[in-house]
């Protein structure tokens, strides 16, 4: 819900912008990693780019779901983490166990 009250960076206009589609690349990373849906997230997590009608300045900035997307991308993030931080440490365990006869 970009629309109440974005101001410009330039002109500090809040009415005079709309969306315009991002120039940044496609994510390739989340896409290998956890596929479509994943790359989604994490692209709508994304600051999206707008343009000011009145001066023509290009800027990036957050909006309510993109906040929202970002906190559900850093949710993720912290649980691959901590799943990939188990995954790793169990069996590191386990081998020092057994290397020291427990
Ligand atoms: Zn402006």
């Amino acid at each position: 819900m970009h629309w109440i009250g974005l101001p410009c960076p330039h002109c500090g206009r809040t009415k005079a912008y709309h969306r315009i589609p991002s120039t940044r690349y496609a994510p390739a990373a989340p896409v290998a990693f956890g596929g479509v849906l994943l790359a989604l997230i994490f692209d709508r997590s994304r600051k999206p780019q707008f343009r000011c009608e009145s001066c023509g300045t290009v800027f990036f900035s957050h909006t309510i779901a993109s906040r929202f997307f970002l906190l559900f991308w850093a949710f993720f993030v912290f649980w691959m983490i901590l799943l990939l931080a188990v995954l790793i440490l169990v069996p590191l365990y386990d081998w020092i166990a057994d290397l020291l006869g427990l």
